[in-house]
């Protein structure tokens, strides 16, 4: 299956992800194929509706630019807790090339979330993973760093 990156002004960016409710090879593939995309890209991170796949997926790998690959894909993710404190960065999306904006995040974040065989899993991110987290854990909800954030 290929898949082709979606770019802002197509609607299934637009579009509440649905549950992943099916833990099938189906899924597995899915995962696959977005990492493929990803790294393709090149990103670090990249989330389902980003792909035209409305679902509540995402994966992220933030270490591969820069030292030994780390890929993590997150199903059903869920942001039960996040860090009082927040902090500035730059963020940019592979859906919106070529811009670059400034976005206020938590410093860390509680993501529970279920593994491609439907485990559930929980831990706290911090640094580039909780931005990273937060920015894919938008996607699923329609929402883009053109909402939220200041272009540079
Ligand atoms: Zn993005």
């Amino acid at each position: 299956m290929a898949l082709d990156l979606r770019f802002d002004g197509d609607p299934v960016l637009r579009v509440i992800a649905a549950p992943v409710t099916i833990f099938d090879a189906g899924l597995a593939g899915l995962v696959k194929d977005m990492f493929d995309v990803m790294y393709a890209a090149p990103g670090r991170g990249l989330a389902a509706p980003q792909v035209g796949v409305s679902q509540r997926v995402f994966v992220i790998d933030t270490t591969w630019k820069d030292a030994e690959p780390s890929p993590q894909a997150f199903v059903n993710p869920q942001i039960v807790a996040q860090a009082d404190e927040i902090a500035v960065g730059t963020e940019a999306c592979l859906s919106i090339p070529g811009r670059a904006f400034a976005v206020t995040r938590p410093t860390w974040v509680d993501l529970a979330w279920q593994g491609l065989d439907g485990q559930p899993h929980q831990r706290r991110f911090d640094g580039v993973a909780a931005i990273c987290i937060c920015h894919e854990f938008d996607h699923l909800n329609g929402v883009l760093i053109t909402d939220i954030g200041v272009e540079q």
